[in-house]
């Protein structure tokens, strides 16, 4: 179901709400490749662009992986209420703009977010029930490092840095309403595109359902 439905209140398709799915993992679990599976599967999901402060990696694209800004920046974009939730996450700042997330959920598209366990416990205090949560965890530490390292992109002090961030990262799965293995790309994305249907098809998430109900019963 797409944009047309999100304006109707009765028939089919049934009205439904945007919903927030959020993926959080240790970096090198597989979230950014799921997420980019997501997106090019799923027409309905929006990628939520983070700002951040952290410089781009090589062959990061501005705009599309992150909005690549300066703490001035991302201070006044603090200062004005333009984040929905931020946090500082190894050594840089990152954030979630609010306008292009609340215009695709008032549209009815679902937003996808790619944020830490800390930008995730903001996010469900504000919207608790927009918001679908999903752990990735390795199937193993010893596959983390050799994801960490065939990506071959930080150096080796960021890499050691990085896994034991992993280890403090993993402590935060129960937070989480869904935790996904990633031992199996191909059956990690099924699991998560599982998720995803399931949460859509929540009686709370289709506001068109009492209208469409009434109709079938021809009490409309
Ligand atoms: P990386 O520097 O590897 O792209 O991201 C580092 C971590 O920051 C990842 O766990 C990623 O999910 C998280 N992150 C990226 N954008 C945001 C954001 O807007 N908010 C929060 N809280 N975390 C983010």
């Amino acid at each position: 179901m797409g944009d047309a439905a999100a304006g109707r209140t009765t028939g089919w398709p049934i009205a439904r709400r945007g919903l927030m799915l959020v993926l959080s993992s240790p970096s090198g679990a597989g979230k950014t490749t799921l997420s980019r599976k997501l997106l090019a599967a799923d027409p309905a999901v929006t990628l939520s662009v983070s700002v951040t402060t952290r410089p781009p990696r090589p062959g990061e694209i501005d705009g599309r992986d992150y909005h690549f800004i300066d703490a001035g920046r991302f201070d006044a974009m603090v200062a004005r209420g333009d984040l929905l939730e931020w946090a500082r996450v190894f050594d840089h700042w990152y954030g979630t703009p609010r306008a292009p997330a609340v215009a695709a959920l008032a549209a009815g598209r679902d937003v996808l977010f790619d944020i830490d366990w800390q930008g995730t416990q903001q996010l469900r205090e504000k919207a608790r029930s927009d918001l679908a949560s999903v752990f990735v965890l390795p199937p193993s530490i010893e596959e983390l490092e050799k994801r960490l390292r065939s990506r071959a992109q930080d150096p080796e002090d960021v890499i050691r840095r990085r896994m034991t961030q992993a280890t403090e990262e993993m402590s935060h799965w129960a937070e989480y309403d869904y935790v996904v293995v990633n031992a199996d790309i191909e059956r990690a994305f099924a699991d998560v595109r599982a998720i995803l249907a399931a949460e859509r098809l929540k009686r709370e998430r289709q506001p068109g359902l009492s209208a469409f109900v009434r109709e079938l019963q021809g009490k409309l």
